[in-house]
């Protein structure tokens, strides 16, 4: 059933007063949520694998994570960080320092992945007196004018930004001999104060690199006095299958960025450091509302839940999704890679085009699916999807995939 024309036409009416800057995926104005499945205001289910960009990583209105905000909203909503402690902010940060193996310890709350970004830009420099930040091509790191100078997944988030942060500069994702060709030819290592890299790549294409490339990483930052930083908002969180994908390959980072899933879609970003490094003087950074109560709470109450059996499910699950969408999708010429760990899979299409095409297909017969990279779709459902619900999503993309061949419109 489509959505009543009057309904969208409504609201895309009133949108006006919004800023055309926003891209949107769909079409469509939506409703409510619950568990895998995302309504629209026509009262259509939507298969939810886009969960606002891997955000809800519980589905959506989880019991628990509801009755945690609500239960925080009667009892304080407005930020103590500036006046004193509170009981739930303390509370979290132990929680995360104990997810991270020691000495990374230390936690700052942010209200996004771009400033967990950006914070991290500052401490490293502070930390270190040195200028330099070491990025990859294909990263994306967020959109505030720190955070942008290291994104490099497309040209368009940077057009006439610029001048972006000096000292930043642009490796090759997943060749470490990248990184000693900028030491040779652009910046000296003792200019560079850390090597950023989301562990798996997100938004530039749901690419996982070697586990070799990033101990490659690990021993040159090591050799050089840098500090390694992970930026896991869209990895973490039990996305890959473990709550953090630097487990995957065993590498220790001296920072971990994290956003996106850490509360089910309330505003929280963490940096997480190693307390010798987190050593800036009180009042040097800092935020207003950052680790408000409310979505404090609903940190407590995902992380409570993705500690219990969400990771594994997001591993089992994954493993299976992937097996699946391999075997269905063999003999589907427009299908040139898929790959993936734990709920993070990316299908790549032959051409730009396609993968624009396989998306609105999906969309059109119930399925929210995102691109990535140049010509990838990105699965990303929550933590709690079971394997029927997994199979039923790879037999609509698999459909989609043949029909786009065909050359059915989208
Ligand atoms: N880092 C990564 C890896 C991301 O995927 C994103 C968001 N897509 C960000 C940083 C920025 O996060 P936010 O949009 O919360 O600022």
């Amino acid at each position: 059933m489509d959505e009543p024309v009057t309904a969208l036409a409504d609201l895309a009416a009133q949108a006006k007063h919004l800023s055309p800057v926003l891209g949107r995926y769909f079409e469509r104005s939506w409703d409510h949520g619950e568990g895998h499945r995302l309504y629209d205001t026509s009262g259509r289910a939507y298969l939810d694998f886009a969960n606002g960009i891997a955000v809800t990583a519980l589905g959506h209105h989880h019991p628990r994570v509801t009755a945690a905000i609500h239960a925080q909203a009667d009892k304080l909503i407005g930020p103590t960080g500036a006046i004193g402690y509170s009981e739930p902010v303390v509370t979290l940060a132990r929680m995360l320092a104990e997810t991270l193996p020691p000495p990374i310890d230390t936690v700052m709350f942010l209200n996004s992945g771009s400033e967990a970004i950006d914070a991290s830009l500052k401490l490293v420099r502070r930390v270190s007196g040195r200028p330099g930040i070491i990025a990859f091509r294909g990263g994306f790191h967020g959109r505030t004018l720190g955070s942008l100078s290291l994104t490099a997944s497309k040209s368009k988030y940077r057009r006439r930004f610029g001048p972006l942060l000096p000292g930043a500069y642009h490796a090759t994702y997943g060749d470490a001999a990248s990184v000693e060709e900028l030491f040779a030819t652009v910046t000296a290592p003792d200019d560079v104060a850390a090597i950023v890299i989301e562990p798996v790549l997100g938004e530039g294409g749901y690419i996982v690199p070697p586990p070799e490339f990033l101990r490659r990483l690990r021993a040159i930052a090591d050799r050089h006095g840098i500090m390694l930083v992970f930026d896991e908002v869209q990895s973490g969180m039990g996305r890959t299958g473990k709550m953090f994908a630097a487990e995957h390959s065993g590498v220790v980072p001296d920072i971990l960025l994290a956003a996106k899933g850490i509360a089910s879609g309330m505003p929280l970003g963490a940096m997480i450091a190693k307390k010798e490094i987190m050593t800036w003087p009180a009042g040097s950074h800092g935020s207003t509302i950052a680790g408000n109560p409310v979505a404090i709470a609903a940190g407590l109450a995902t992380l409570d839940l993705l500690e219990g059996e969400l990771c594994a499910n997001s591993a089992r699950v994954g493993t299976l999704l992937q097996a699946t969408l391999q075997q269905k999708l063999q003999r589907e010429t427009i299908v040139t890679e898929i790959r993936g760990v734990g709920l993070m899979i990316g299908v790549e299409l032959a051409t730009p085009d396609l993968a624009g095409a396989v998306a609105q297909l999906c969309f059109k017969r119930g399925l929210l699916l995102l691109e990535c990279g140049k010509k990838s779709i990105r699965f990303s459902p929550p933590l709690i999807i079971t394997e029927a619900q997994a199979t039923v999503a790879a037999d609509v993309f698999a459909g989609a995939c043949h029909d786009a061949r065909a050359g059915a419109p989208a």
